[in-house]
Parts: C-alpha cells; sequence; structure tokens
C-alpha cells in the first residue's frame, strides 16, 4: 500500500520532501558533561520536517549508545563528536550543515 506524503500530496515513493528538509538543516552537534562525568552529545537544528525519533533510533543503533529526545534535541549517552558527523552524513544530511562544537 503506497502513502501519500502530507505535505506535498505526492505519493511517499516520489516525494522529496525529507531529503529537501535535511538539505536545509543547520545542524548543530554538541557536547556536555553532566553530573558524575557522565558525557553526553547534543544535536540540535533538526527540522520538524523530519522524524526525528527515527534518526534517533539509526544513531542509537549505529552507535550502540543510548539516547532520548528533549524539546526537537537529540541527546546521546557519550561522546559521539568524533564519529557523528560521518553518521550524519550517510542518513543524508549535507556535510556542510553539520558544525560540529
Ligand atoms: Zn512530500
Amino acid at each position: 500500500m503506497s502513502e501519500i506524503c502530507k505535505k506535498c500530496g505526492l505519493d511517499k515513493s516520489i516525494c522529496v520532501c525529507d531529503i529537501v528538509a535535511k538539505e536545509e538543516e543547520k545542524i548543530r552537534v554538541s557536547h556536555d558533561k553532566k553530573r558524575y562525568g557522565k558525557h553526553i552529545t547534543l544535536i540540535s537544528g533538526i527540522s520538524k520536517d523530519i522524524d526525528i525519533k527515527d534518526i534517533l533510533k539509526q544513531l542509537k543503533t549505529k552507535m550502540a549508545c543510548g539516547g532520548t529526545i528533549k524539546d526537537n534535541v537529540i541527546e546521546l549517552q557519550g561522546d559521539h563528536r568524533r564519529r557523528i558527523k560521518e553518521i550524519l552524513v550517510r542518513l543524508g544530511f549535507p556535510e556542510e550543515n553539520i558544525e560540529v562544537i
């Protein structure tokens, strides 16, 4: 069964809304240290047009770590700044739009 995109009305298989949304992204990756010295990686700037839960699921699988979403910001357990860019690129985000702080 085919699905229709709510945004453009085209069949999901030919709709490019997701790709367009990813190209417009300015993703910011930052890092924080919580109490007890726990590191977390924060990914913000993901547009509401993108299925952020799916992105989180894929990141958790690829990084083999825990994570959650708070106010449209992905919070991953651990410091993943070195690998995260490569993985976000593989998920379809343009490299030049990803800023690792
Ligand atoms: Zn669409």
